[in-house]
């Protein structure tokens, strides 16, 4: 995704940096909202590769959220995509749904030219009520490292 240029602060980005293990992970597609196999392969459903963003596609993937958590997710992104059929919009109206409901995913200032347009269209979208769930993998990483600490 080209226009990914904008920085998205990703909360906890060392810890998902080290726990980077590109095998057995499921991740979210966060075009279409497909959960596929391979943070960093292109998705099977439309095609579109990773975003580029590593860390962001990590951050979606199951070394941080479990497989329903993915799951969920990706109703949310099916259900915005019901809304636009841009693809720019959905994807920003996305990350914008995830800093101000899941901040504990990520934070974003979102692009200039989105920041009227994005609120705008998730203020008129009823987004299903999900849960965020940490994968198993995370939290054997969170406590392997408070034991070496
Ligand atoms: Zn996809």
């Amino acid at each position: 995704m080209e226009f990914l240029r904008f920085p998205i602060d990703l909360v906890g980005k060392l810890d998902l940096i080290d726990g980077c293990d590109e095998k057995m992970t499921w991740a979210l597609c966060l075009n279409c909202g497909e959960v596929k196999f391979g943070a960093i392969c292109p998705c099977p459903n439309c095609q579109v590769p990773s975003t580029g963003h590593i860390s962001l596609d990590i951050a979606f993937s199951d070394h941080h959220l479990s497989k329903t958590t993915l799951e969920d997710l990706g109703r949310v992104i099916e259900t915005i995509h019901e809304y636009s059929d841009d693809n720019e919009l959905c994807f920003w109206t996305f990350i914008y749904y995830v800093s101000e409901n899941h901040p504990s995913i990520l934070k974003v200032n979102l692009p200039p030219e989105f920041a009227s347009k994005v609120p705008k269209l998730l203020s008129t979208i009823k987004v299903p009520k999900i849960t965020i769930k940490e994968s198993a993998q995370r939290k054997l990483r969170k406590l392997n490292k408070e034991k070496r600490e």
